[in-house]
């Protein structure tokens, strides 16, 4: 089968999918084509957070109330950050909230139903073209933009615009693009399903440990609905091979012997498997366009390179190239230089975030200061409040990495 179209999006994951819908509401057709038979799993921790919710809501708010009137989610209030001392700091989205039925600031919901709902919501659609088990395994340039080839379905699609949602593993985006892996931009995780995992947080707050032998990184449990939670380890790739770490087990030590871990799991049951993946973090500044294609998501290395979140960023990359897009068209430009543009606004988005984000996870590094930190804190409301404020501003949080801040604190509490 021989096609042809304008924009061809390669994978259907959250990047993949939030440059389709708004391709599509925005009136343009597009081709949308996945290896996988969905719904699919991904392995990740399924935290879903604020970016999400706030981008399909500008996009339609009817994508997030059919969201939540689905069953495959857990509505998620805050964070709790547990330092390597033990201490617990629960920071809420937003301060003084009170839970409600309608909205949640963040969900936790297996990649599994996440994903499939995106892949109805893009089914509702009647300008995309959407092709599920077609695995792309050659690309060619061409003088239109790009041929894509699934040797195994003998299909072939004609582009002018090829943007790359395909993953972490990329051939795309590592062989044509160049964005080859480093290890000190780059995590490994590993997640687990368990059910019954005991003393989950009031409004089940999303919990990261630090502990000593995981920084920087951290440990995570994230409740899922129907008492399930996903569980697991992530950290930076350079560290775990310098200190020969085996993620796996790491993580099935820590459940088992960890003091103040293992007794929240005497019963409870692990559902399959534990099963890793990579993290292209976005600690490094790429060049994530070039002449006829734009990278979106984990191909463009964009996962934040503190919290190890990649789908609020890749829905913000796939709907700035879904913009590119429709001024690629207008100006029927798709060259090198035009398309710098796209990377100019990932870097005004999403830039400066994952700076800091880079500067707080070498804070994170370091057991002791977390501790000194986790200290000044502890139990006051003040600066909790004023912790709260953090996820929402930027300039806020730009403090925490400054000594002076801390410093003020502590003479503050002292
Ligand atoms: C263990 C772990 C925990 C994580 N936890 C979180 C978390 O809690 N919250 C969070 O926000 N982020 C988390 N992340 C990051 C998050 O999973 C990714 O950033 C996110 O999935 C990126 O979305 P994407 O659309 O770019 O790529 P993906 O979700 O990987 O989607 C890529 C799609 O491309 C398709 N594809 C691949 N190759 C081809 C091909 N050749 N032809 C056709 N289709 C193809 C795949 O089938 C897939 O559907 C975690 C990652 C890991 C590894």
């Amino acid at each position: 089968m021989n096609l042809k179209t304008d924009v061809c999006i390669m994978g259907a994951g959250p990047g993949g999918v939030a440059t389709a819908l708004k391709l599509s509401y925005l009136g343009i057709p597009c081709i949308l084509v996945d290896k996988a038979t969905f719904p699919r799993d991904k392995i990740c921790g399924d935290a879903i957070s604020g970016k999400v919710t706030t981008l399909l809501n500008r996009l339609d708010p009817e994508i997030m109330q059919r969201f939540h009137a689905e069953p495959i989610q857990t509505d998620v209030w805050g964070v709790r950050f547990v330092a390597p001392n033990r201490k617990k700091l629960d920071i809420p989205f937003k301060a003084g909230y009170v839970r409600n039925e309608k909205m949640a600031p963040g969900y936790v919901s297996k990649r599994m139903e996440f994903d499939n709902f995106l892949i109805e919501e893009v089914k509702r659609r009647d300008n995309i073209q959407l092709l599920l088990e077609t695995p792309i395994d050659a690309y060619e340039r061409t003088d239109l933009g790009f041929r894509l080839h699934s040797k195994l379905k003998d299909v072939h699609i004609d582009c002018q615009l090829l943007i790359d949602a395909s993953g972490a593993h990329s051939p795309f985006s590592r062989q044509y693009a160049g964005l080859e892996k480093d290890p000190k931009h780059h995590a490994a995780a590993v997640r687990a399903y368990y059910r019954n995992v005991s003393e989950i947080p009031t409004d089940n707050f999303i919990e990261l440990h630090f502990i000593k032998n995981v920084t920087p990184g951290y440990f995570w449990i994230f409740a899922l609905p129907n008492g399930e939670a996903n569980v697991g380890i992530g950290m930076r790739s350079d560290i775990v091979k310098k200190r020969g770490v085996n993620l796996r087990e790491e993580l099935a030590r820590i459940i088992a012997e960890d003091p103040a871990i293992s007794p929240r799991f005497k019963n409870a049951e692990l559902i399959g498997k534990f099963e890793g993946y990579g993290l292209p973090l976005g600690s490094k500044t790429r060049r994530i366009s070039g002449d006829h294609f734009m990278l979106v998501g984990d191909a463009g290395h964009l996962i934040d390179p503190l919290t190890g979140e990649g789908i609020g960023n890749a829905f913000y990359s796939g709907i700035i190239a879904a913009e590119q897009a429709v001024l690629c068209l207008q100006e029927k430009n798709f060259s090198d230089i035009f398309l710098i543009a796209y990377d100019v606004r990932i870097q005004r988005v999403l830039g400066s975030e994952m700076k800091l984000s880079y500067k707080m996870q070498q804070i994170g590094g370091n057991p002791s200061l977390l501790n000194f930190v986790s200290n000044i804190i502890d139990g006051n409301r003040k600066i909790l409040e004023y912790f709260s404020a953090m996820y929402t501003d930027f300039d806020l949080r730009e403090k925490l990495v400054k000594p002076w801040f801390w410093i003020k604190m502590w003479l503050k509490k002292s």
